[in-house]
């Protein structure tokens, strides 16, 4: 039996089966999730498909203030959503730098009532004597949103407010590893919506493969592995589904000469560590030019010493790796990289348990073929990499199948922002790295993924165009 339910046409369903929610602090039980297997996201896509003539046909200004409802009515349980994320997905309510549990529910709140107030106007490229030419924006349909668990709250959001917003309706499917801060949204979301529009179903195995090929879901957002990207994307193909795909990264930055290192340090740390390093745009690989090098790594490791790691009910910086598969990833990566002589400036142990801990590691001296360095750790580990030459950087930085964010630092901006402009990437900052805004749109070129999300440009994935053609003649 659950504390917590699948959630379809508006309401609460439970499951024969449930599986184990785990801390990653203690590895307990915290929750047993439902089981939902094909027959529940049949239920789910059909009340989803059954509500969406009349959500789609909802002004625009209704879907706009029940965006704004629902950003409230998630504010309204920012203290009981926040306990649970720390709860199954580890994350200290305040942080490093204030980017814990808070962060994400004050993001998540902000996304709602920014895309709130977003709209897609009908654009009129011809109007005269032989014809009026509109071109609209409708719905796709009905969205199937598969989410991971870093971030599992402020990723739904992104995946489903925007869907609602433009006329979609919703069969959402959290990460098995961090269902419940979902089903619980969803219920607060589901007092605002009107019944079917918002659906909910939590599974342990094969149900985001069911989604992918299921035949009356018109469009898969998904945020994960680029291997689980491809292979949504191959069965996708069943009806042509539309996707939007946010997939890994692994970011480059290039700290040019002239930096000040003591002024930049604490931001290139935090934009590298946030969440623990498991946010797909943190900085990942940092390249420091070798007149700076030896003092940029002893500003990290300054930064690193200083820093707690534990479990994040307590008052620590860090808190765990979310997961036994992550955590075994982070400890491999060290381990070859230790093999390969690399530098450790700190950490490269994992912590004595339970709990999945690996403590803040900044490695120095590494090849550029290490695994840490070819592959994203999506941990709290980071290799520092020295160059000579700006264009062999460059080069570098551009030597992988990722490009989701990269970075230049510099103090001439000028000359910063025209090398990150050559950076193989979606989103290029100067000075910074990681920050994202509502309004700014976001996504990945090569194997990081396909389409954006946020803004306009995001909020246009979720449509299909209609082109409207008024002959005057
Ligand atoms: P994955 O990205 O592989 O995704 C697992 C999710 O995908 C589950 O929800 C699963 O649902 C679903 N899934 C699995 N197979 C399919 C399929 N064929 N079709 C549709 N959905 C499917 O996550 P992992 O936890 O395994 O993480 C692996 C790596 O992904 C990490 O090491 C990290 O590098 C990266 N990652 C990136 C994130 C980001 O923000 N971009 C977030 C999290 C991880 P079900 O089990 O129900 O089928």
């Amino acid at each position: 039996m659950s504390d917590y339910n699948l959630i379809i046409d508006g309401k609460a369903v439970s499951t024969a089966e449930t599986f184990p929610v785990l801390n990653p602090a203690t590895e307990e039980v915290v929750a047993q999730a439902p089981l939902a297997g094909e027959a529940e996201l049949n239920q789910a896509v059909a009340a989803a498909r059954r509500a969406l003539p009349a959500w789609s046909a909802t002004t625009d200004g209704e879907r706009s203030r029940l965006m704004h409802a629902i950003g409230d009515a998630l504010e309204a349980h920012s203290e009981e959503l926040c306990k649970l994320l720390t709860l199954e997905q580890g994350k200290p309510m305040g942080g490093f730098a204030g980017l814990g549990a808070g962060f994400e529910m004050g993001g998540t709140v902000a996304w709602c009532h920014a895309t709130a107030e977003m709209t897609l106007d009908v654009d009129v490229i011809q109007d005269n004597d032989v014809a009026r030419i509109e071109v609209h924006r409708k719905p796709v349909g009905v969205v199937g949103s598969i989410t991971p668990w870093n971030y599992p709250l402020l990723i739904a959001i992104w995946h489903t407010i925007p869907a609602l917003r433009s006329g979609n309706t919703v069969v959402i499917k959290p990460s098995e590893y961090t269902p419940l801060t979902t089903l619980r949204a969803a219920q607060i979301i589901n007092d605002v919506l009107p019944p079917g529009v918002f659906n909910i179903i939590s599974g342990d195995g094969s149900l985001g493969a069911a989604m992918s090929s299921h035949p009356d879901i018109n469009k898969i957002v998904f945020t994960g592995s680029t291997p689980t990207g491809k292979k949504i994307m191959q069965s996708a193909s069943c009806n042509l589904k539309r996707l939007t795909l946010e997939l890994g990264g692994n970011d480059a930055a290039i700290v040019l000469a002239d930096t000040d290192v003591a002024a930049v340090a604490p931001a290139i740390f935090a934009t590298a560590l946030i969440n623990n390093g498991q946010t797909c745009a943190a900085l990942k690989r940092l390249y420091v030019h070798e007149d700076i090098y030896e003092d940029m790594c002893q500003a990290l490791a300054g930064i690193a010493a200083s820093v707690t790691t534990g479990d994040g009910s307590g008052e620590v910086d860090f808190g765990p790796v979310q997961n036994k598969a992550q955590y075994d990833k982070v400890c491999a990566m060290a381990e070859e990289a230790k093999d390969r002589g690399a530098r450790f400036l700190c950490g490269g142990e994992p912590m004595e348990g339970p709990g999945y801990f690996f403590p803040v590691t900044i490695v120095a001296d590494i090849d550029d073929d290490a695994r840490l360095v070819c592959e994203e750790p999506f941990g709290p580990i980071l290799p520092v990499l020295k160059f000579s030459d700006v264009e062999d950087a460059l080069q570098r930085a551009n030597a992988s199948s990722c490009g989701l964010g990269g970075s230049v630092w510099s103090s001439d901006v000028a000359a910063a922002t025209a090398l990150a402009s050559r950076l193989e990437c979606g989103t290029a900052w100067v000075n910074n790295h990681a920050m994202i805004q509502p309004d700014a749109p976001f996504g990945g070129v090569k194997e990081s993924g396909i389409g954006v999300e946020f803004g306009r440009y995001g909020l246009e994935e979720y449509t299909n165009i209609q082109t409207l053609q008024i002959s005057k003649s």
